[in-house]
């Protein structure tokens, strides 16, 4: 299974060999601030995914840096601690992935309302990181 994907300009492309984490929502500052809005990435094995083009990288803070396209400005990447890399769902081209929750939700936007009933955590949760499936 390989699936792709990039900004929105094309100048950054992606592929990602084997299976894709469900997407998680995350309400953190940083991803409101990075991108306009909360987050839903997916993730994979970082060694899975090849990264082409002139994307750039922001140290967001000492443990995590996000990838964009310098061009663009899209977002693409948070990639932090752990094995996995995370991928800006929006990003990629049509692939078949579920939702599976929420994280950070303390730090939410006041307009947001979470209403389509998926598991939510005030901060981090790797109970809802580390699903391999969607609860429905
Ligand atoms: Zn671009
Ligand atoms: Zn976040």
């Amino acid at each position: 299974m390989v699936n792709t994907g990039s900004c929105l300009c094309g100048g950054v492309k992606y592929e990602v060999i084997g299976p894709l984490r469900p997407v998680v929502y995350c309400h953190c500052e940083q991803c409101r601030k990075t991108s306009g809005h909360h987050v839903a990435a997916s993730s994979a094995p970082r060694n899975k995914v090849k990264i082409k083009g002139k994307l750039r990288w922001y140290a967001s803070s000492k443990t995590a840096r996000r990838g964009f396209c310098p061009t663009c400005g899209g977002n693409l990447f948070w990639d932090g601690p752990g094995e996995n890399i995370s991928i800006m769902a929006g990003t990629l081209d049509n692939a078949d992935i579920n939702a599976i929750g929420h994280i950070f939700v303390a730090d939410k936007a006041a307009y947001v309302d979470i209403c389509d009933g998926l598991p939510q955590a005030a901060q981090d949760d790797e109970t809802i990181t580390t699903m391999v499936k969607p609860t429905r």
